[in-house]
Order: C-alpha cells, then structure tokens, then sequence
C-alpha cells in the first residue's frame, strides 16, 4: 500500500547538508500495524514525514520516491499517488499525527472549530455546522470520548484528551493510512497503555494501516505486527515483531533487545558503547562497525546490503546471508 523507494533525504545546514535518511527501501501493508524504532537522531521521524510527503526546507529528498496506492472497497477507482503528489490524499487516503501532537492543537479556537476546518476542506463547506456537529458527535461516541469536548479550547484538556482529540481528528475521515510519530510520548505510563489501546481498536475497527515511530521498544512491542529497526538513517532489520524480539538477527537489535528490562530478570543492563556516526559525511562499511562486539575486516569497507534474509525477514548485516 505504500512503497519506500530507495529513499535518501537530507537536511540543509550552515555547516552544509547532513544526510538524515539513506537509501532506504520496505513496503507498508495493507490493514497492518507497522512499527519504526531506533536511536534519537536515527532518521525515523524524518522517514515518516517523506511517506508523508511533508517534504520542506530544510529537509529535502535526494533520491528515491514513496509510493501510495490504495484500492477502495467495494471497486472504484484506485489511487496510485507518488512523492510531491501525496498530499492530494491528506486526510482521507492518508493522515499524520506529528510528535508534540498535544501542542498542534491551536490554542485559540475551541475543539469543535478545528474538526469543522478539516472538514469544510473534504467537502467545500457544503455542510451545515449542525450537520458536521452531529456526525462529530457520533464518531466522538464511537470513540468513546466525551462530546463535551468539542466545546473546549485545548488548554482547558488534560495531555491524554488532547492526544486523544488528535488522534480523532486523523481519523475521522476514515483515512486507509495513519502515519504516527511517537504518539505516546510525554504521557504518564496509565495514559499511554489508553492510547494504545484506542490506536488498537481503532485499526481493528477500520481495518486501515498504522505506522508507529517510536523509540519505546515496549510501545512497539505492544502494539506492532511488523517492525523496522533504524540505525543511522537506514533499516537494518525488518521482520514481524514477535519473531524480532525473540530471534533478533542484526547485533543491533540484539543488543537493543538485550538492555530491555524484563520482570524477575536481575542480571545488569549493559546499554550500547559508544554514539551513532556523523552524517555529514558518507559512512563507508557498516555504519555499526565502531560499535558492533562482532565485526570483522570486511565491515570497515562493505556496506552491507539490506536484503531479505529469510521469509518476511530483512536485515543488513554480513553476519546473516541473504535466503538463496
Ligand atoms: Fe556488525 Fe559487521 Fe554486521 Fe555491521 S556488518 S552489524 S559491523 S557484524
């Protein structure tokens, strides 16, 4: 349903271009929840915002594109939308719940207002302001949220409301792909299991694609079907989530995996050596090599490829040979 391309993007800075996602190719499924973890500064963010087709200055896309194609149910004609013409699909094939997304909310207008805006730009402003405020009112009780709040101004929510209010908004036009980046962050851990389970029914009930960016192993975890491990600004792991958390194949993820807290295990965590590389410069051979307890010679010179390891596994790593 969306194709990542052979992506690489960069970001434009005074010291010049840094480079934030490199070549970067997966697919996104249909009806799925998807996840992208890694590092701070990994790239993951930047990613979602290119499936997005947010693309401005100072970031810009040096190569590759991002393809969405979606069949609608029931026939119809199928949209097939590439980079630079994504946001024709904003909001009803695709929508994106940004970091901070508590702070997005316009504290000047009242909740209501900001759902009607999105909705005067689906349909031209050929609904009433009572038509939109009783179909609001239902998805808000499909939802289980309080219809009060539309009468709010975002101050006057709690974080998780707002966080709630947002997510409703990304999905009220029903759209086949969600694309959230870290949509849990900076909530007490109660709210943040709320969240998740709303993101969870939510995509059984609809049926669409979910894309979770988060650091949060746990989140991922919980929540994910498929996940992408990111080490600077590339995949190098790609896999259902269950089979990745209990055979990791990248000594990245092994090692990320490794230094997660688990019930009734006492032995010390040991985090990973060490920072991730410049991206101001190319990296030649594994970006992991000054890091990695088991590189070798060939990780300083090659590269290596991210390829399918076995079925519905892909990692780069030359430690794991590419299925025959
Ligand atoms: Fe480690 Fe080499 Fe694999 Fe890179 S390619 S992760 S350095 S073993």
């Amino acid at each position: 349903m969306l194709r990542i391309e052979n992506v690489s993007a960069q970001y434009s800075t005074i010291k010049g271009p840094v480079a934030a996602v490199r070549n970067t190719s997966f697919d996104i499924l249909d009806n799925e929840i998807f996840g992208v973890a890694g590092e701070s500064g990994c790239g993951k963010s930047t990613l979602l915002k290119i499936m997005y087709d947010l693309v401005q200055f100072p970031l810009t896309l040096s190569g590759g594109k991002v393809v969405l194609e979606s069949r609608p149910e029931g026939g119809g004609q199928p949209l097939r939308l590439e980079s630079g013409n994504i946001p024709k699909a904003w909001w009803k094939y695709i929508s994106y719940i940004p970091q901070a997304a508590m702070s997005v909310l316009n504290p000047v207008y009242r909740v209501d207002e900001q759902f009607y805006e999105i909705i005067k730009r689906h349909h031209g402003g050929a609904q009433s302001k009572s038509q939109m405020r009783e179909q609001l009112s239902e998805y808000l009780t499909e939802l289980t949220l309080p219809v009060d709040i539309l009468d709010s101004y975002p101050h006057q929510l709690s974080g998780g409301m707002r966080q709630r209010v947002v997510i409703a908004m990304a999905t009220f036009m029903k759209p086949s792909m969600i694309l959230a980046d870290e949509p849990t962050t900076a909530l007490d851990v109660v709210v943040q299991r709320n969240i998740l389970m709303m993101l969870m029914e939510l995509q059984q009930k609809m049926g669409n694609t979910f894309v979770i960016v988060s650091h949060d192993m746990g989140v991922h975890y919980q929540i994910t079907k498929r996940l992408g491990i990111m080490y600077a600004g590339t995949m190098v792991e790609l896999g259902p989530t269950q089979e990745l958390f209990e055979d990791p194949l990248h000594p990245y993820t092994q090692m990320l995996i490794g230094a997660l807290p688990k019930v009734g295990d006492h032995r010390p965590k040991e985090g990973i050596p060490g920072s991730p590389p410049s991206l101001r410069q190319p990296i030649v051979g594994c970006s992991f090599e000054p890091r990695c307890p088991k590189r070798m010679e060939i990780c300083r010179r090659v590269d290596p490829p991210f390829v399918q390891v076995r079925s519905g596994r892909c990692c780069a790593c030359h430690l794991v040979p590419p299925q025959q």
